[in-house]
């Protein structure tokens, strides 16, 4: 069974580590929304549009699932604090030991994660 020092530990890196991955993504982001406005102040119809669209629902998708991520981290060091991290919260049951250390912030067991 992990401590709750062990759990803290991981979820203090893998926070540390999403907001390093946030901070690039939020410059790309600035950086293709800054080459989308001179593309249309350009031209419309500048065949580089789509390109920058792609880019920016890429660039965009990542930071909203990072910050999402993040979200995830706060509630699992939350229930860290509770006394209830690593237990699923839909089921009850153990997160699982192999899981939490792939993923600290689990909220759900592999069961009920996969339905
Ligand atoms: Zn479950």
């Amino acid at each position: 069974m992990t401590t709750d020092d062990d759990a803290r530990t991981r979820l203090d890196a893998e926070r540390a580590d999403l907001e390093a991955r946030l901070a690039d993504a939020e410059r790309a982001e600035d950086d293709v929304r800054g080459a989308r406005s001179d593309a249309d102040a350009d031209d419309e119809h500048d065949p580089e549009g789509s390109t920058l669209s792609q880019q920016w629902s890429h660039t965009h998708g990542l930071v909203v699932s990072l910050r999402e991520r993040l979200t995830e981290n706060a509630a699992a060091v939350a229930r860290l604090d509770d006394g209830t991290y690593g237990v699923c919260v839909r089921c009850g049951g153990p997160v699982g030991e192999e899981r939490l250390a792939a993923r600290p912030s689990a909220a759900l067991c592999i069961v009920c994660a996969s339905r």
